[in-house]
């Protein structure tokens, strides 16, 4: 393989023994560690999966954290009312809400309810008001994870040509919007778009967010481009494969994220941040 590999893994951890130290040096200062509340509707497996990998990043980095594990067919009024109390709680930091929630109840309104200073998803309306702004704020952590990822590696943003595959509110659309802050020229393909190949053939910087596998090849990439596959797809024989054909791909770009081991670990590594943070914006610095 000529590419670099961005090892996502390596990357997480680095950041988690950043946010660690920083932890460490509150406490020692006679503050409370950060404080992340999860709330789960249901019993969606790979959501209690999600739910136990936050909970036990939270115990690794000292934080202290809360879960609320509430039954499938919990109403809508009674989740905004424990998104209110979560919002007056001051030992609450953090505020996550593990999607997807239940058919009968609208994402937008719970996501809406909780406060923006909490919001360690950074989907409230605020929130993405101030990542399209450029201003301070909690900004997603799949995206914000692709976005450490690049700089980490060492890839030069400034002036690059980047070249964003989906336009998901969660990935797509905020990714391109951090990409635009590191000053790329950013272009955003999705189904409709028309000559994607040679759009993405141009691209210094490739992110592929589709949910389609294998579906960035060889021929697609320029020489020497970066390429983050932020997507997951499980294919018949249960293997994990991303959107971009990494063994191809590899031959010929510059920097490649692996899948899985790529932008997966960055997700929670980025979530302990954002609480972090919301920590340290509640607190007044
Ligand atoms: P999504 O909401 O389904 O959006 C997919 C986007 O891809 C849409 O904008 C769609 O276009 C576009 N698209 C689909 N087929 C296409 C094609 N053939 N050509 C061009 N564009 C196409 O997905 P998502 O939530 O953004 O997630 C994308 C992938 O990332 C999934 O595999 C998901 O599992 C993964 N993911 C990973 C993480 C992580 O932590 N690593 C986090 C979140 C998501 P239209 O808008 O035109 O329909």
């Amino acid at each position: 393989m000529k590419a670099k590999l961005i090892d996502g893994k390596a990357i997480a951890q680095s950041i988690r023994d950043e946010v660690k130290a920083a932890v460490d040096k509150m406490v020692a200062a006679g503050r409370r560690p950060p404080s992340l509340t999860v709330v789960l509707a249901g019993k969606d497996p790979a959501s209690q999966v999600y739910v136990n990998s936050k909970k036990k990043a939270c115990a690794a980095l000292g934080f202290t954290s809360g879960e609320h594990l509430l039954d499938e067919t919990v109403s809508e009024a009674a989740l905004v009312e424990l998104i209110n109390k979560l919002n007056h709680d001051p030992a609450v930091d953090g505020i996550l809400v593990q999607l997807p929630l239940p058919k009968h109840i609208r994402e937008q309104v719970i996501l809406e309810k909780i406060d923006p200073a909490k919001d360690v998803d950074g989907f409230h309306p605020v929130n993405v008001g101030r990542l399209v702004a450029n201003t301070p704020g909690l900004r997603p952590c799949t995206p914000a994870g692709c976005i450490e990822l690049l700089k980490r590696a060492g890839v030069d943003l400034n002036g690059a040509k980047a070249v964003v595959l989906g336009r998901s509110n969660i990935v797509g659309k905020p990714v391109a919007a951090l990409l635009l802050h590191e000053h790329c020229t950013v272009t955003i393909c999705h189904s409709r778009t028309k000559h994607l190949r040679d759009i993405v053939k141009s691209a210094d910087v490739i992110i592929a967010a589709i949910g389609k596998p294998n579906f960035v090849t060889a021929d697609m990439v320029k020489p020497g481009a970066a390429v983050i596959d932020v997507g997951i797809n499980r294919l018949a024989n249960k293997k994990i494969v991303g959107d971009v054909d990494f063994e191809g791909v590899g031959n010929v770009a510059g920097f490649i994220t692996p899948v899985p081991g790529g932008v997966g670990p960055m997700t929670i590594a980025m979530l302990m941040y954002n609480t972090l943070q919301a920590c340290r914006m509640r607190m007044g610095n």
